[in-house]
């Protein structure tokens, strides 16, 4: 048997005591469960959602709950799940009766009957999701821990209460939400149960794409993401999503020559990258920043591999990848792409020597995200070689110098043409067409390689001289 514990100083919120005095009011038991329990164990900080459930009817005890406050609040109830959710305070609360449920093959959707807390502990998914507070004042903050999922949380492992093959058929979302779970928290996931998501892999199918995604995005943004991307590549999961990505890992060899892994190379620049930001997009830039390698690699005989065009085409694929996971098709997908796109135009400026042209050109193109860009960039050097690491990392510091005095001088960043359609127009006296905008393009030309500075009256005269070369004349001014 476990250790007895009692928790009651984690339900110090005036909310608890509420829930107690109504549930003893109702005769029902009710206990705090799941995350709340497991993360205040853990000292993951203050929870914003709480689970309650009431062995009983759930939603009676929310409703008495919401009397009993003074603000009332409005419960909202999901008669078909036999829950119930309010909020207090900044928190949602779910309420839910203890239950049984058995699974059919074919559907995550279980078959529901009332149950004991033991029946509703044992269809979490994990021990350490299965503790529960009990909230009467009868036993105020015992810790009902049944599969000691307490001493999991001290391990640090992942377990499932029962079966884990019979828990990762039943509800195939749970293969996902361990290794979930496995990256955020830094656990591991116990050698039974990582079998099971190999053998079970397949059964994955039933699962919605939307809730999929939750889950990979919580493990993008863990703080190590290979982590959990490692842990989905090996029980075959990973293929099943992401089979662009997986289709980067192997080293070819022809003729003695060899090119680098791509796949473990992109899950290193996913940790670099998140060194750097929490900004779910770029990881996902990261994550996709190579996959145009695998279907533009080619063996020369003179110069080994190579994977022209790759940034191209991975762009072309983000849009297909997007699309399939039911991702957004919005800015979101146009940024990545973008990403992708560019992702070897720093490392081209840093191998040349820096030139003021190359690096407003790059600036040009990049907008807004030029920051982002040379985040992406600086995360992609994962060379072992010490000399050449540094050597990189001094080019990107002084393409960023560079980057600054160019953009201080020509503000190319946001670029607004210095002249206007209309003033060329009006200067020439002629009407939209071809020319304008010629003239237009050859004066952004000029100032992103360096011939004229970014300026109206220096942009002014080349507009002149351009006229004069297509054969226009200025018009009298009326
Ligand atoms: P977080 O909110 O940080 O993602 P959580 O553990 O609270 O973690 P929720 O998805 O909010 O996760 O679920 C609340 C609780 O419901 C879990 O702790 C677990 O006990 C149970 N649970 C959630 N999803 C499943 C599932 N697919 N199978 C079994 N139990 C589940
Ligand atoms: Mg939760």
């Amino acid at each position: 048997m476990p250790k007895y514990h009692n928790y009651s100083k984690a339900l110090h919120h005036k909310i608890f005591s509420v829930i107690s005095r109504a549930a003893d009011e109702l005769e029902v038991e009710a206990y705090v469960i799941g995350g709340f329990v497991r993360d205040h164990i853990l000292e993951r900080g203050e929870p914003k959602d709480i689970d309650i459930v009431a062995v009983g009817s759930g939603i009676e005890l929310a409703r008495k709950v919401s009397d009993l406050l003074p603000h009332k609040p409005k419960v909202q109830v999901f008669q078909n799940f036999g829950t119930a959710m309010l909020r207090a305070n900044d928190m949602e609360i779910e309420f839910v009766g203890a239950r049984k449920e058995s699974y059919r093959k074919d559907s995550r959707k279980p078959i529901v009957e009332n149950g004991t807390l033991e029946d509703d502990q044992n269809r979490r998914d994990f021990t350490i999701n299965a503790l529960a507070l009990k909230l009467n004042e009868n036993g105020f903050g015992d810790l009902l821990d049944p599969f000691n999922g307490y001493q999991d949380l001290q391990d640090k492992v992942i377990r499932t209460p029962l079966d884990p093959d019979i828990t990762y058929s039943d509800d195939p979302l749970r293969m996902y939400r361990a290794i979930r779970f496995a990256s955020q928290l830094n656990f591991m996931i116990e050698a039974e149960s990582l079998s099971a998501i190999k053998r079970n892999n397949k059964r994955i199918k039933i699962i919605s794409k939307e809730r999929i995604m939750d889950e990979l995005h919580k493990i993008l943004l863990s703080d190590q993401p290979s982590k959990g991307l490692a842990l989905l590549f090996k029980t075959g999961l990973l293929a099943k999503i992401l089979p662009e990505l997986t289709a980067l890992q192997g080293i070819d060899e022809v003729e003695g020559q060899t090119h680098k892994d791509n796949f473990w190379h992109t899950l290193e620049v996913v940790d670099n990258i998140s060194r750097n930001t929490d900004d779910l997009w770029l990881r996902w830039a990261a994550l996709l920043h190579d996959i145009g390698k695998a279907p533009t690699k080619k063996f020369h005989k003179k110069i080994g591999w190579t994977f022209h065009g790759h940034e191209f085409v991975g762009a072309k694929m983000v849009f297909k990848l997007f699309k399939r996971l039911r991702l957004p098709l919005n800015e979101k997908m146009k940024f990545v792409q973008k990403m992708v796109l560019m992702s070897s135009r720093p490392i081209a400026v840093a191998d040349d020597h820096v030139t003021d042209s190359a690096v407003r050109r790059l600036i040009f193109d990049a907008g807004d995200h030029i920051e982002d860009l040379m985040t992406l960039c600086e995360a992609d050097i994962t060379t072992k070689n010490p000399k050449r690491f540094r050597k990189y990392h001094n080019n990107f510091q002084l393409v960023r110098q560079k980057m600054e005095e160019v953009e201080e001088r020509d503000h190319v960043r946001n670029f607004q043409p210095p002249v206007s359609g209309e003033e060329i127009m009006s200067t020439f006296g002629i009407t939209p067409s071809r020319e304008v905008g010629q003239i237009k393009d050859a004066i952004k030309e000029a100032i992103l390689e360096g011939d004229i500075p970014n300026e109206h009256d220096a942009a002014r005269d080349f507009m002149l001289k351009m006229g004069e070369k297509l054969g226009l004349s200025v018009a009298e001014k009326s």
